[in-house]
């Protein structure tokens, strides 16, 4: 058997050992799904996502890209956050980096990369908020970190920024932001605990889109 056919052969065993243990299981799954969190996270193949979460089938709604990017041009990424936000009402949303992020350590190299030159672009904004606090840091290495758990923020922030997210969490209190990194060394999920209220009002100076003119209410 090829690596490729053994991909149908591990499918097969999946569906069986999910029907042994809940015989419904897909009658389940085709019924529709409400997952409580909205993941956003790199495309880079070292990430599994529910894996990672140690969540199964229809518990967690996925958008994966190329340096875990919010760019709010983006029809894709902002389809995503305005379905799961105002469909299927998730309360979680979660922006999830990694260490050794090939995106971001390319997106800071002094070359020509074609059409990803745009894309990357964003995170060499990330770069130019906060080059005070990350010129400072003299390793490469810790660089390169601080810059992973940095762009998870300011993605963070670009979240926060949509209408959907700003419109639903006045009217029912949900979904929250987290900003996460995966540390590829130990498999460990950190929490960079942002401050998801405090950013919120913060926007909102500027990127109010609720047309209540008001601030959030606690
Ligand atoms: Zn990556």
């Amino acid at each position: 058997m090829t690596k490729y056919e053994q991909i149908f052969e591990n499918n097969r065993q999946w569906v069986a050992e999910h029907k042994a243990n809940d015989a419904l299981f897909f009658e389940r799954l085709a019924g529709g799904q409400q997952p409580e969190y909205l993941y956003i996270g790199c495309s880079d193949s070292r990430v599994p996502t529910n894996e990672i979460m140690g969540l199964g089938a229809g518990e967690v709604f996925v958008h994966r890209n190329i340096a875990n990017l919010v760019v709010n041009a983006d029809l894709n990424v902002m389809s995503v956050i305005n379905y799961a936000v105002r469909h299927l009402q998730v309360r979680h949303i979660v922006v999830c980096g990694h260490y050794q992020c090939g995106g971001v350590k390319a997106a800071m190299q002094s070359e020509d990369l074609g059409i990803l030159n745009p894309w990357l672009r964003n995170i060499r904004d990330v770069y130019r908020l906060h080059k005070e606090e990350l010129n400072l840091i003299t390793d490469e290495a810790q660089r390169y970190d601080r810059l992973v758990e940095l762009n998870v923020q300011e993605q963070c922030i670009n979240v926060i920024k949509t209408a959907a997210v700003q419109q639903s969490y006045i009217k029912d209190g949900y979904p929250t932001v987290h900003g996460w990194v995966f540390d590829i060394h130990n498999g460990l999920l950190k929490d960079l605990k942002i401050d998801f209220e405090h950013i919120l009002h913060e926007i909102q100076e500027i990127y109010d889109l609720t047309g209540q003119g008001v601030k959030i209410n606690k």
